[in-house]
């Protein structure tokens, strides 16, 4: 894990924000500040899944290379607090996760919760949201927002076959023709809202394209695939091309509501 003296609860990544396009890397990274230790764990379980997205970062940067488009990375552990849950999840600060059981999670006193919270978590939206804004208003028009993470191969001993999922809530735009992009490749195993639905209330996607009315997806890629710098950019390249696509098509760049299915929609709903 990387430990630095100033910690930043966020990275910019930069890139032409008149593109109108937006990365986000909520699981780019596996750093805790000094202070946290290793939150009671042995180092080696910040290289496993739990800690962070493995390869996200790669993929996210060459990505942002590739397009020429900005892009924002939460810099802390999902063990710290988790950037992608509303505020009211219970998953938000985990105790136990795919077998291990976070000490310096458990038990978490409010005021701990709350430091989290204004350290790291809200900090980290305030920039995508800032981002998001500078994106529209030097494009002149609604963004297009790409958030990509990465699954583990197995889970809870179940074996996950999809090489790549795109996850969605109500707006298809980008998602339907990316999804159709993926499968022309016949040796690609596509999942549609796997290895998880896609609808989560007050997560990234929620806060800052389902409520603004943005187009957007969330691409999930396997974790061995991208488990390599080598890997990852081979991913980032088949990627690109395909989000470019999209991002030409007319109703991308619009502010359209397609509502969601975890319940209404409204400015504020997240939290
Ligand atoms: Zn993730």
């Amino acid at each position: 894990m990387t430990r630095t003296a100033l910690f930043s609860p966020v990275e910019i990544v930069d890139g032409a924000r008149e593109r109108g396009i937006v990365l986000i890397g909520d699981h780019a990274r596996n750093a805790v500040p000094d202070e946290y230790g290793n939150l009671g764990l042995p180092a080696a379980e910040f290289e496993r899944h739990i800690a962070y997205d493995i390869g996200v970062e790669w993929v996210t940067r060459r990505l942002a290379a590739l397009i020429g488009a900005p892009a924002v990375l939460a810099g802390f552990s999902r063990l710290l607090i988790d950037p992608n849950r509303g505020e009211d999840d219970p998953t938000l600060i985990r105790q136990l996760y795919d077998g291990t059981v976070i000490t310096g999670n458990y038990p978490i006193s409010a005021q701990e919760r709350a430091r989290r919270l204004d350290r790291f978590y809200r900090p980290y939206h305030d920039a995508v949201a800032a981002m998001t804004a500078s994106v529209a208003a030097a494009s002149g028009r609604a963004p297009f927002i790409i958030s990509i993470h990465s699954f583990t191969p197995a889970m809870q001993g179940r074996r996950r076959p999809w090489h790549v999922g795109i996850l969605w809530d109500s707006d298809d735009r980008a998602v339907k023709p990316v999804l159709e992009a993926l499968r022309a490749d016949p040796d690609l195993v596509v999942g549609d809202n796997e290895p998880y639905d896609g609808a989560l209330r007050g997560d990234t996607m929620f806060r800052h394209a389902i409520v603004n009315g943005y187009a957007h997806l969330l691409i999930e890629l396997r974790q061995d695939l991208i488990a390599t710098e080598v890997g990852a950019a081979r991913w980032a390249e088949r990627l690109a091309p395909i989000l470019d696509a999209v991002d030409r098509r007319d109703d991308i760049h619009q502010v359209k509501q397609f509502g969601s299915r975890t319940g209404p929609v409204s400015q504020g709903a997240s939290t």
